[in-house]
């Protein structure tokens, strides 16, 4: 659960499109602006200097300066010191300044400030920040200029908001397709062995700090290259996608499937001992014989599949838990295929026997 504090941020978040797709780039971004901000803005803070303009002309320097601050850092691969939503403090108070002294020149820089909050600060932020700068520009040129320009300037200025926020919940929306992409295989929507290392690892940790249980099924289509040989390739395609619409329809929401080999995937299951697992496990088994493939798989004999069962034990790394799974599908394929063999039990019979 998040802190309390953070939760209208997030539900912010979540209410303007989801993801944020900019965390990585926000350095990169806030770097060039600085540079941009150096040299456009500085000649304007030295002239209000000059002209004796000292809030102003300070405020924009000050501006410039942390912003400077924060690029000189990131150019040396350092954190950046001053928190991106603070830098908005002197660009609010030149602003601010500018409304009072010219409004129709200080309603001008709302717009470059209002961008700069969404590409630099988090969504949730940044939709706080730019209703504020809304309302905040809104009530100066109302009371420094008059009801009809302010209206204009609130309609020009929610306008905006509504742009860049429909802007960024594509990019977002972008995004988040892209990384589906790179953790999914393409064939059977199952997620691929690169996203199976960070969820194993992920479980392994747990298991560490709270002694959780979890279990590896490593299910094999048993005799599917002569399935292909029969039916063809594309038909073999099916029965792999059918595969793994039986398994995901069958497990539960925090259950991972993955693809790992051509015919091969791996189940895990968070939070399950070896009874609750060779339930799920038998339970599979003998759904996907009893299912009818679609196409011209159905023609053929019925699609089996061998499972090896593997409890996480304490202190155990990835590669010989799924080792201890793999052994156990070996031990599964040896004994006839269509059937569940679990590393443990499998352990206690070699020992006995
Ligand atoms: P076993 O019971 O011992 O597992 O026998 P098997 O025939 O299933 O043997 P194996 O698991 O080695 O065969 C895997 C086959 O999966 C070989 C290959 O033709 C097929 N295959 C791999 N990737 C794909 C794919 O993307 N689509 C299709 N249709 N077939 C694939
Ligand atoms: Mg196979």
């Amino acid at each position: 659960m998040q802190p309390p504090s953070r939760q209208p941020l997030a539900l912010l978040t979540r209410l303007f499109g989801g993801g944020d797709a900019l965390a990585g780039h926000r350095e990169k971004i806030l770097y060039r602006i600085a540079i941009a901000s150096a040299v456009l803005l500085t000649p304007f803070g030295i002239f209000n200097l000059f002209i004796d303009r000292l809030p102003l002309g300070l405020a924009i320097l000050a501006t410039v300066g942390v912003l400077a601050v924060d690029a000189q850092a990131i150019r040396r691969g350092r954190k950046p010191p001053v928190p991106f939503a603070l830098l908005l403090v002197p660009t609010a108070a030149a602003v601010a300044i500018l409304l009072l002294l010219q409004p129709a020149y200080g309603v001008l820089w709302t717009y470059p400030v209002l961008l700069f909050c969404y590409f630099v600060l988090t969504r949730g932020l940044a939709v706080m920040v730019s209703l504020g700068l809304l309302i905040g520009t809104v009530l100066l040129v109302y009371v420094n200029v008059d009801a009809a320009t302010a209206i204009r300037v609130f309609a020009s200025l929610l306008l905006t908001i509504v742009i860049v926020n429909i802007i960024l919940g594509v990019i977002n929306d972008l995004h988040d397709r892209l990384v589906a992409q790179t953790i999914t295989d393409p064939l059977t929507g199952a997620y691929n062995r690169r996203h199976m290392e960070t969820c194993l690892d992920e479980v392994i940790e747990r298991q560490r700090r709270s002694r959780a249980s979890a279990a590896l099924l490593v299910i094999d289509i048993d005799q599917f290259k002569p399935v292909n040989d029969r039916l063809g390739h594309a038909a073999g395609d099916i029965v792999l996608r059918t595969v793994v619409a039986l398994v995901a329809d069958r497990v539960r929401r925090l259950d991972r499937v993955f693809r790992i080999g051509g015919d091969e995937f791996l189940l895990l299951l968070p939070d399950t001992d070896l009874a609750a697992a060779q339930t799920v496990a038998e339970d599979l088994r003998s759904r996907i014989a009893a299912a009818a493939m679609p196409s011209a798989a159905s023609d053929a004999a019925p699609v089996t599949v061998s499972i090896g069962l593997a409890v996480l034990q304490p202190g155990q790394q990835m590669d010989a838990w799924m080792h201890a799974a793999d052994a156990a599908l070996y031990r599964a394929k040896q004994q006839g295929r269509n059937r569940v063999v679990s590393a443990a039990v499998e352990a206690a019979a070699q020992r006995t026997s």
